[in-house]
């Protein structure tokens, strides 16, 4: 029994956390015959602490699994952690302050395994500690022994099918993280530059450009302007002097110069942007490299040769000035393309990089997207969008040290690429032999291991595989498609998007029914960072207000809705679990004695109440049925607060303290009943709290190890004409005691009620409930009115 003012919620939460692992009630039934639902869990990224985005998104999608397993189906719902790749790389190198470039490849992986599992079990917690409910026995971590397996099985299946190529082409480059980086991995960014205005030489000619990147000048191959600027007309056919450099480029006419920038003339390095590269292409304009792979000016740029590029581009416009050939600078802001990760601006380097080819299945990957059931379905849009805007095949290979290898050696005579067998998989090239003695094409003896590593999306889009393939073969079948897949906005265009690619062309179908697109969480409408300083930490929360408080929060916004981190509503959600659990705590004082038989004739009131919860049951039912789980929990929030302990509650009060027999009987039976169906409704949102007070007194009687695997409340065809009775109900109490405080009488004052007649007729039979509720000593009809004795 719960005793008054004994809420200590973090015993409780821990009591039930540790009965929930001891007990596997979370577990997938391998020998079950209910029927599967399986989900695509996200496996969070290991890059420090949980934040509270993620305790918001976990918290949402676990309301739904939660409801799902009461509505009795199989729940498979692993358990995974993204620690590959780039993301760990630079927690362990920040953590340790060191830099992996500078340490052995082995050496620095051995720091990373270390890291891991010093780390993993404390990060883990957080998501426990939350209550998500997943079987926490089907995990993967994707850096390990069977993900690697399944990854590069990945590349063996796509180059097989034609997919995989590897180009030595100028390719998107992130200096800082020294790697190749993806589309997806480029966003946008508004960083402070510097504008300035150079002279070019054109027949001892003064000609003046405007650029942001004079230190790409070394690699100079042509000049433009707009063929209808008559600016420049004259110019056709010369050739410009490079200053600074001994460069001599021809003036050229293209459309793609815009007359409105700068001074309408454009200069072109082969790698500087997107557009330099067409018009290397177009013009076949020589290719020159300024910057090298390690992120420093090349041997093209002279005296600069070996700098880092913001500061050849500083000393570069110095010498401008003490040469005479800068006119004028100015500062600006302006929109650059930054690798994601780290903030650095985005080069174009010609290196040779594994790309996944796609881009000729656009038309393809809208169809397959248009498959998917998307809650909400505005999300869809996203997913169409970022398809549309697709410009580069997938960049796959990472220069990186900690990560999943390519299954892959090169012959060192012809460079054919030979390929891993299947069944030797993981292999790790630099360590393992290549399975032939001989190149297959030229007889050579001798491989190069390839040393790049998979991005670490090429594994984590393989997740489902990843959390299936750890179940025997007859289950494989049965869990895939996977039911559902639920995930924050933000990586729709990483994880959905590739996950869903790789599983057309694999396994020639969508690799999921349903997507479940989770907002983000801001502070007063702002996104939160850390230079921001705004950050909300939800362990702190939890350790507040407790776990339950916390997700009452995550239920009180719609799905897919960018949401505020509001302590307002995690403090209603710790209201609510202590009157629920007081509430509780009346209850069971009062059935002490019951002898938890059905009454002969249950009370009309009692008939009443029964059916307005039988209208929140079906509600929240069919919110839950539609991912709408906030809808659900509002509805029942409503009905705890109003109906239950605002009104019925009250008006039994007398017959259960005073009632005999059937009377006192029908609201015993009735207060068992819904107080259950609320726990149980409740049960998603708030697991540890509903356990509790299931345990401490339901359990005896319901038989259900947890109430997390007891079955959902069912609910009977709606009786509008009955739930009409109890609103009027409540509508004339509501009244009476509106009364009492105008005329500032105690709640329990005795009076005289006169209620109108269309309201006397519906009430007639529930009129002693309604005398006891309201103290009324007589009810009379006729106009209404309150008398106190
Ligand atoms: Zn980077
Ligand atoms: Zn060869």
């Amino acid at each position: 029994m719960i005793k008054k003012n004994q809420f200590d919620f973090r015993a409780i939460e821990e009591k039930w956390r540790k009965f929930w692992e001891k007990e596997k009630i979370y577990k997938f039934n391998h020998k079950s015959k209910k029927k599967i639902y399986s989900v695509d869990t996200p496996p969070p990224t290991v890059s420090g602490k949980m934040h509270i985005g993620s305790a918001g998104s976990y918290s949402q999608q676990d309301f739904i699994i939660r409801f799902k397993r009461m509505r009795g189906f199989n729940v498979f719902y692993p358990f995974g952690t993204d620690d590959n790749g780039l993301p760990t790389e630079r927690l362990v190198e920040k953590r340790k302050n060191i830099k992996s470039k500078e340490m052995s490849r082995e050496e620095f992986i051995k720091l990373c395994t270390d890291f891991l599992k010093k780390e993993l079990p404390g990060f883990i917690q957080d998501w426990k500690n939350i209550g998500i409910s997943c079987d926490w026995d089907i995990y993967y971590s994707t850096i390990d022994e069977h993900s690697r397996r399944i990854s590069q099985w990945s590349f063996l299946d796509l180059y097989k099918k034609g997919r995989m190529e590897r180009r030595d082409a100028p390719a998107m480059y992130c200096p800082e993280c020294k790697t190749g980086v993806a589309q997806v991995e480029v966003e946008d960014k508004e960083i402070p530059s510097e504008f300035v205005d150079v002279i070019l030489k054109v027949d001892g000619k003064d000609l003046v450009i405007s650029t942001t990147r004079p230190e790409l000048f070394p690699a100079s191959v042509a000049v433009f302007y707009n063929p209808n600027d008559k600016r420049y007309k004259h110019l056709k056919g010369k050739k410009a002097k490079i200053p600074l450099f001994d460069i001599e480029v021809p003036i050229l006419e293209d459309e793609r110069a815009d007359p409105e920038k700068g001074t309408g003339i454009a200069y072109c390095a082969t790698f500087g942007d997107q557009t330099d590269m067409e018009w290397q292409k177009a013009y076949n304009l020589p290719i020159k490299e300024a910057i090298g792979r390690d992120g420093r000016m090349t041997s093209l740029a002279g005296k600069y040769t070996g700098m880092q590029i913001k500061e050849a581009r500083k000393e570069i416009i110095n010498d401008l000035k003490k040469q005479g050939f800068l006119v004028k600078q100015k500062k600006i802001m302006h929109l650059v393309n930054v690798h994601e990760r780290c903030g650095t601006e985005i080069e174009f380097v010609k290196s040779k990089q594994w790309f996944l080819r796609y881009l000729d299945l656009k038309k393809k990957m809208l169809e397959w997207g248009g498959e998917l059931n998307w809650y909400p379905k505005f999300m869809k849009h996203r997913y169409d969008n970022w398809v549309k805007g697709l410009q580069w095949d997938w960049l796959i290979s990472n220069q990186r040290h900690f990560g999943v290898s390519f299954p892959v050696w090169y012959c060192k005579k012809c460079g054919e690429v030979i390929l891993a067998k299947e069944k030797d998989l993981p292999v790790d090239p630099v360590k393992d032999k290549p399975p032939v003695k001989n190149c297959p094409k030229c007889g050579g003896k001798e491989f190069i291991p390839e040393t790049d590593v998979l991005n670490t999306w090429f594994t984590s889009s393989m997740s489902p595989q990843l959390a299936i393939k750890l179940m025997n073969k007859s289950l494989q079948k049965k869990l895939f498609p996977m039911n559902l897949r639920p995930q924050a906005h933000d990586i729709i265009s990483f994880w959905l998007f590739n996950t869903l690619v790789k599983s057309r062309l694999h396994f020639g179908k969508n690799p999921w029914k349903d997507v479940v697109i989770s907002g983000f969480v801001t502070l007063k409408g702002e996104k939160m960072s850390k230079s921001k300083g705004n950050i909300i930490q939800p362990q702190e929360v939890m350790e507040k207000y407790g776990a339950d408080a916390l997700r009452f929060w995550a239920a009180s916004s719609k799905l897919g809705k960018d949401f505020d981190y509001q302590e307002k509503e995690v403090i209603a959600g710790k209201k609510f679990i202590t009157k629920l659990l007081n509430a509780s705590r009346f209850v069971f004082m009062n059935l002490k004695d019951w002898d938890g038989k059905k009454p002969e004739k249950l009370e009309l009131l009692d008939g009443l109440f029964l059916e307005r919860l039988n209208k929140v049951v079906k509600n929240c039912t069919t919110s839950f049925e539609k991912y709408e789980y906030s809808k659900a929990k509002q509805e029942i929030e409503l009905f705890f607060w109003n109906d239950f302990c605002d009104y019925y509650l009250e008006i039994i009060k007398k017959r259960i303290y005073q009632g005999k027999g059937d009377k006192r009987k029908s609201a015993q039976h009735t207060l068992y009943q819904s107080l259950l169906a609320i726990l149980k409704m409740m049960a998603p949102f708030t697991p540890f709290t509903t356990e509790e007070i299931y345990q401490n007194y339901f359990r005896k009687y319901e038989k259900d190890k947890s109430i997390h695997v007891s079955s959902w409340p069912k609910y009977e065809k709606l009786r509008e004409d009955k739930e009409k009775v109890w609103e009027k109900l409540i509508e004339v109490i509501s009244k009476v005691r509106q009364a009492k405080t105008k005329a500032k009488k105690p709640m329990n004052a005795d009076c005289i009620l006169t209620i109108d007649k269309i309201h006397y007729k519906d009430l007639k039979n529930v009129l002693e409930d309604l005398g006891n509720v309201t103290n009324a000593k007589e009810i009379k009809k006729g106009k209404f009115g309150v008398k106190f004795l």
